[in-house]
Order: C-alpha cells, then sequence, then structure tokens
C-alpha cells in the first residue's frame, strides 16, 4: 500500500483539498476536485452492507478516474446505458461485466454490446424490445433479460421520478416475463425507485411487486435487481443511513418471495456511490457591486445543470480566498454560469461573503453525480480536469 500510493504521489501531484488546488494551481477553467479514497470508503459501505452485488451505474459519473478507482477496489459490474460507456469500461478493465439496463437500445447498440463487448444482460420494458433482442442474440440461453417494471406514479418517492419515461406496469411486466421464459433466456426482474429516493420503503413496495409479478406469471426468478436511486446527503435532503436501506431491502426480499428462495440481489447504484467524491471548483469573473449579480466560470450547462432541474438538490457551497475559506458577513447573490445564454444562472440566490470579489472561488460540494456527467461544451466551456485530492468538501 505504502509503495502504491508513493508511486501515485510521483505520477500525479495529489493536493490535500480544494483549498490547496485553488492556492496552488489557480485554476482559470472549472475543474473538479477528486478523492479516491472517499470513493473506495463509500464503495465499502455498499459491499459490506448490501444483501448481494453491488454494480456501478456509469451514467451517474463517466470519467475514467472514477472507473479506475472503483475498479482497483474490486468491483467487477458496471449498469451501462450505453455502448460508448461499455469501450469506456473496457478501456479500464477488461473482464468487465455489463448490464444493459438501457431499457431502449437500437438494433446496432444490442449488437455491438453482445458481440464487441461479451454483454449478455439486457433490461426491457416493451415486447417490441424482447423481439429485437431476440433476433440479435438469437438461441444464446445465456443470455439474460431483466424486466424493468414501474409501480403506479403515487407509490414512488424521489427527488428525481423516473417513472415517467420507463417501465412496464405490472400486467404488461408479467408477460414480459412469460414470454422471455418461453423464448429460454434467463428472467430477472429490475426497477429503478427514482434517483435519490429518501425512504426505504419504496424499495419494500417494488420488492413486494416484483414477488407478485413473479407468482402472477408463474415464472421462477432467480434475480432481482432493484436499481440505483440510493441517497446521498445534501443541505436540504438528508435520508437516513444507507444501512437501514440495505435492511429493508433484505427483509423485503425473504418476507415477499419466501425464506430460502429469494432471488439473488443486485443493486446498481450511482449518487449514492458517487456524489460525495467530487466537488467542482469555480472562479467568480465579475463581482457587480453596486447590485447582487456575480458572474463564475461554470453554471447550468456545466457541473451545475442538476441544480437547475432539480433545487431540493442543490449543492453545498463556499468561497475561497488565498487557500483559505472565506468568511464574513454573507449576501444573497444571483449567480450567473459563463455562457452567453440567459438561462445560464443558478435557480435560487446564494449566500456567499458580502466581501467576494472577482478572482475569488466558489467550491461546490457533493457533486459527484450528475456534475461531470449532463455537463456541455456550450460556448467552449466544460473541459473540466479531474484534479485528484485527498478531501472533498461536502458540506
Ligand atoms: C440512472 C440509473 C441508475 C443510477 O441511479 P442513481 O439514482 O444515480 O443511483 C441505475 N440504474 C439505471 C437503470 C439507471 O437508469
Amino acid at each position: 500500500m505504502a509503495v502504491a500510493s508513493a508511486l501515485n504521489v510521483i505520477s500525479t501531484p495529489h493536493y490535500a483539498d480544494a483549498l490547496e488546488v485553488a492556492r496552488v494551481l489557480q485554476p482559470e477553467e472549472a475543474v473538479f476536485c477528486f478523492s479516491a479514497e472517499a470513493l473506495r470508503e463509500r464503495l465499502a459501505v455498499f459491499t459490506a452492507g448490501f444483501p448481494g452485488t453491488v454494480s456501478f451505474a456509469v451514467k451517474s459519473n463517466p470519467s475514467k478516474d472514477v472507473a479506475i478507482a472503483l475498479a482497483a477496489a474490486g468491483l467487477k459490474h458496471w449498469d451501462v446505458a450505453s455502448v460508448h460507456e461499455m469501450a469506456m469500461i473496457h478501456g479500464v478493465q477488461r473482464d468487465a461485466h455489463f448490464h444493459y439496463h438501457n431499457p431502449v437500445k437500437s438494433r446496432r447498440e444490442i449488437s455491438d454490446a453482445y458481440h464487441k463487448h461479451g454483454c449478455r444482460r439486457f433490461a426491457v420494458d416493451a415486447r417490441e424490445e424482447v423481439r429485437k433482442i431476440a433476433e440479435i442474440v438469437g438461441d444464446d440461453r445465456t443470455v439474460e433479460l431483466a424486466v424493468r417494471f414501474v409501480l403506479p406514479r403515487e407509490r414512488t418517492s424521489s427527488a428525481h421520478d423516473f417513472s415517467t419515461k420507463f417501465g412496464a406496469p405490472e400486467h404488461i411486466a408479467i408477460e414480459l416475463l412469460q414470454d422471455i421464459d418461453r423464448r429460454g433466456y434467463v428472467p430477472a426482474l429490475t426497477f429503478h425507485p427514482g434517483s435519490q429516493s429518501r425512504d426505504p420503503q419504496v424499495y419494500v413496495r417494488h420488492i413486494e411487486a416484483a414477488a407478485r409479478i413473479a407468482k402472477l406469471a408463474g415464472v421462477h426468478v432467480g434475480k432481482l435487481n432493484v436499481g440505483g436511486g440510493f441517497p446521498a446527503s445534501y443541505p436540504h435532503s438528508k435520508p437516513a443511513p444507507l444501512q437501514n436501506f440495505f435492511t429493508a431491502i433484505a427483509d423485503a426480499a425473504t418476507r415477499f418471495f419466501g425464506k430460502g428462495t429469494e432471488p439473488e440481489l443486485e443493486c446498481e447504484p450511482g449518487r449514492g456511490l458517487v456524489a460525495t467524491s467530487m466537488s467542482l471548483l469555480t472562479r467568480v469573473k465579475l463581482v457587480c457591486t453596486d447590485g447582487d449579480d456575480i458572474f463564475i466560470n461554470d453554471g447550468v450547462y456545466g457541473g451545475l445543470m442538476e441544480f437547475m432541474q432539480v433545487p431540493e438538490l442543490q449543492p453545498p457551497f463556499r468561497a475561497i480566498r488565498d487557500g483559505k475559506v472565506l468568511e464574513g458577513e454573507t449576501k444573497a447573490w444571483k449567480v450567473f454560469g459563463p455562457t452567453c445564454d440567459p438561462l445560464d444562472v443558478l435557480p435560487s440566490k446564494l449566500d456567499l461573503p458580502a466581501a467576494l470579489r472577482d478572482e475569488d472561488f466558489i467550491e461546490f460540494g457533493t457533486i459527484g453525480a450528475y456534475g461531470i456527467a449532463t455537463s456541455t461544451m456550450f460556448n467552449g466551456y466544460g473541459s473540466h480536469p479531474v484534479i485528484p485530492v485527498d478531501k472533498v468538501f461536502n458540506g
């Protein structure tokens, strides 16, 4: 370990935290500060506590540094939403196992996933998709098809509801499961309770439905993937500890499927695993002292897009000057991003020091999920280098 970390220090300069990055590098463009150690610790919470296999939802953070850290920590299963994600992960881990849980895939994508990346696990929520996959994989009985089902809307509770786009209602899920079983593929079930699910009971309700679907279909389901949705802690969204979710999931599987006949469980967290391992270090470009407008070098087309879509997920933030946290009396600033688009403004004012001036830094914490992932190159901004740090600010 000592040797490995010494090598690490030689190969890439390592910083204590974003304060040191701000002081030493003074980055002009917004950068992400990433702690591989924080990510490893969070992975350990999942692998020690979750009653089954843990995979990572690559879409929540497609940065190679994250994939390398997870692979080095022993992660072998990856939930991917596209062939591009498979190619990126294969560049990091040759023997990666994929499940392609985007319910809608083109024929070309299915074929590339199957032939080029050895993917044998796919999610479906429509009959036509089962037919498409069957045309491509033929009679390969090792292929697993997981039916993505959905509960009626009032039965979900999350900051980000996915049920409006994906998932078969129960009566269709039953038919799909029977169709998959008849065709001879490995039948499985999966769901996604919505991102930042705050209540463990939402998993329990889905597991209850999974048992009902399997029973009514008359199909033995050997595997149940409970999706992502595990929450991270944000200033305005403080969830129960992960262990409460894990215990509720294990108990529900036994209760609804019966002791000894529970399916193997799997989860595919994105946010809950990666959110707390990155922060976004931005710099102030202009402070309008006769008003309350400030302009910074990143915004809703960059690492802060999710904040605009879901204000509940406002990240924690702090101002930095001379490598120290800038304290003092605060003022509610209206924060504009760097592009020439009037939409590029944060959805609420931020309480930051009244003494703020240009070239100060503003760090946004807990931005590891859907920060780098949804950032665009609008106006040429958004290259976002990833800087390794030991400790990440999370409010
Ligand atoms: C987005 C997604 C995830 C990850 O969701 P989080 O809420 O970030 O945990 C997992 N599985 C699938 C199929 C997804 O689409």
